[in-house]
């Protein structure tokens, strides 16, 4: 076994050093800067408009580059496209809409081509087949395993711009089957090719200026950002912010590419998305292939969790603002769905922290009384002081549930019971008994074959608090919270709920476990919230409901209403009093916050869905994030 797996990763390592190879010679060959250029159906939505890119291509050309040029479907044709597919079939075979699909960047490659020609640049299109863009077999979804660079680079030397056909790609060379990547998937064909062709930069050309700190359409004041993390950009991206296609950016963090957004219509430079050094990878596999690149451990935490605090709107402003205004560093919070009127509130912090950290908690737990319900006495205050916090970290977790359920898989398969759940793009961490620590790193080394584990945690990182501590603030009206009863107390439920979920594609976003524990027919439980995309609430319920007999636990609730608002930010890493100024935010405008998770870089708060864009509003405001240069978006 340990054999074929090192054969494999020779086999890999050796494909890896022929591209590397390859380029260095076309580099010898006189050839100066390979750049991917790839410009959106907007800025190719018109005949005026793909002149006017050829022009652009024709000037980055003059300035001594090889240019391949990647382009989507002209305008809004894909749309038209999936609606022409729907008035016949409510269910198209995927097959077929991927056969229909890709004729729209067949369009556009063909238009681009003739406009470059016409202007006397040399320059041919190329299908994603013709490429060799190898995909898994998954129509309308498919990623992409690899790129063939000889045939581009043939034509690259021969002088000619070579314009690629986006969203598109083969399943195999045997049967040529035409797969896509996904709707808004020619971001990703750009930023792959950039990374198969070792280019020295990826431009993603769009109809806005670059990157914003939030959408300009409910926030008129966002503001440009010269620059933004990858980590942060993927942070931000699945979560409403629709510029880049988050696989794209996973790829550019994976392999290291230059990533820019900037605006098709001026030479403003825009936004530049920044990647840390990346560990060599293949380029098989290019985007299934390691998506866990590291698993991480923290032993310095400990947990302070208040139960039946009541729900209603500033009770997590109060408590952060007392904790922030004594400087203690809160890592993980997470607030429960209510039960009765009541929430659950727990959060980590250092070690030396917990002393202070729970004398706030237990100073003002007797104001919080519930006043709806007098019977139900004042909240009460736990603290664990032996904890731990084990993650798995690296960009290839978007739209693959799979990942996060192979964790909790395979702690409960070591008996590790998981105390707390924090996911985010780029990273799931759960808290675990401190004397599991161990075990559960070995575990996740051997399983994602990942054999670094570097010690992190949020104060490893605090060199980055020269940053500012907010860079963007996103909303998300497309998910809907389903809540799990009384589920039993014991490892393996999370993993048993979140592989049923995965093995039906369905990804969920935020999870929380209620910290009170309640006895059900003599068993201990906890009841799990979690949130998921609205269109697959129902089929995650039915799923859920079906398994209650056997699993044990009771209803699962449905609320599509809820409205999630988060802030992203690298420098929020080691900084107190994020948090609260964004509960705090929150809380004068009186709205009740339902559910709240973080990541190290990232803090969401669940809000019912009327008030989302006004916590938008107040939160952007409160981290200053506003510019006073107005950006005009197009409808
Ligand atoms: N034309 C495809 C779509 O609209 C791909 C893209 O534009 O990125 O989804
Ligand atoms: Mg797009």
């Amino acid at each position: 076994m340990e054999r074929t797996k090192a054969a494999i990763a020779k086999t890999l390592a050796l494909q890896w050093f022929s591209t590397t190879a390859q380029v260095a010679k076309v580099q010898v060959g006189g050839i100066m800067a390979l750049i991917v250029q790839k410009y959106g159906g907007t800025s190719v939505g018109s005949v005026e408009r793909i002149q006017a890119v050829a022009q652009r291509v024709i000037k980055t050309v003059r300035a001594g580059n090889s240019l391949v040029v990647v382009v989507s479907a002209m305008g809004k044709t894909t749309d038209g496209l999936v609606k022409l597919a729907h008035e016949i079939s409510a269910t198209p075979n995927r097959r077929e809409m991927d056969m229909l699909l890709s004729t729209g960047e067949q369009v556009s490659i063909a238009l681009l081509s003739m406009a470059l020609q016409e202007m006397g640049q040399p320059a041919i299109s190329m299908t994603g087949a013709q490429v060799g863009i190898v995909t898994e077999a998954e129509h309308t979804r498919a990623r992409i395993l690899s790129i063939e660079t000889e045939r581009m680079q043939r034509h690259l030397r021969e002088g000619r711009v070579v314009v690629v056909a986006g969203f598109q790609g083969v399943a195999s060379h045997a049967d040529l089957e035409i797969t896509t990547l996904g709707r808004g998937g020619s971001d990703t064909s750009a930023v792959a090719l950039a990374a198969a062709l070792k280019a020295s930069a990826c431009e993603i050309y769009t109809d806005v200026p670059g990157i914003l700190t939030t959408d300009p359409r409910l926030v008129p004041d966002a503001q440009l950002m010269a620059e933004i993390t990858s980590d942060e950009m993927l942070e931000l991206a699945s979560l409403g912010a629709k510029v880049l296609h988050p696989r794209a950016v996973e790829i550019a963090r994976n392999y290291g590419v230059t990533l820019v957004v900037r605006s098709s219509w001026s030479d403003d430079p825009g936004t530049k998305v920044v990647s840390p050094i990346p560990q060599p990878r293949p380029l098989q596999g290019l985007e299934i292939a390691h998506p866990v690149d590291a698993i991480e451990f923290d032993t310095d935490q400990a947990k302070v969790a208040m139960l039946r605090v009541p729900d209603r709107p500033g009770i997590a402003a109060r408590l952060f603002g007392e904790i922030a205004r004594q400087s203690l560093d809160v890592d993980l919070i997470i607030q429960s769905i209510h039960e009765g009127n009541t929430n659950d509130i727990a959060f980590t912090v250092r070690k030396n922290s917990l002393n202070r950290a729970e004398a706030v908690a237990a100073a003002i737990a007797p104001a919080l009384r519930n006043d709806a319900d007098p019977t139900s006495g004042e909240a009460e205050v736990m603290v664990e002081r032996h904890i731990a916090k084990v993650s798995i970290a690296g960009a290839g977790m978007i739209g693959r549930p799979g990942v996060a359920a192979q964790m909790f898989s395979t702690l409960a398969a070591a008996g590790i019971n998981i105390q707390m759940i924090s996911t985010s793009e780029v990273k799931i961490s759960c808290a675990v008994a401190a004397e599991d620590c161990d075990r559960a790193i070995a575990a996740l080394c051997d399983v994602f074959q990942v054999n670094s584990s570097p010690a992190s945690g949020h104060h490893a990182e605090a060199a980055t608090s020269d940053l500012p501590p907010v860079r963007g603030a996103a909303l998300d009206l497309r998910q809907a919270q389903l809540a799990i009863r009384h589920v039993p107390d014991r490892p393996g439920m999370a993993a048993k709920i979140f592989t049923l979920l995965a093995d039906c594609n369905i990804s969920v976003d935020m999870i929380i476990q209620s910290q009170r524990c309640r006895l059900v027919d003599g068993v201990a439980t906890r009841d799990i919230a979690f949130t998921v995309a609205q269109q697959d609430a129902e089929e995650a319920r039915t799923l859920l409901q079906k398994a209650a007999d056997e699993w044990g636990h009771g209803e699962v609730t449905v609320d599509p209403a809820i409205a999630k608002v988060s802030i992203v930010g690298t420098g929020m890493v080691g900084r107190p009093g994020i948090a609260a100024r964004m509960f705090e935010a929150i809380a004068q405008q009186q709205i009740n916050i339902q559910m709240i998770a973080t990541s190290e870089i990232k803090i969401s708060c669940v809000v019912p869905e009327a008030e989302g864009v006004r916590a938008l509003q107040v939160i952007h405001a409160a981290f200053d994030l506003s510019g006073n240069e107005a950006i005009v978006v197009p409808a």
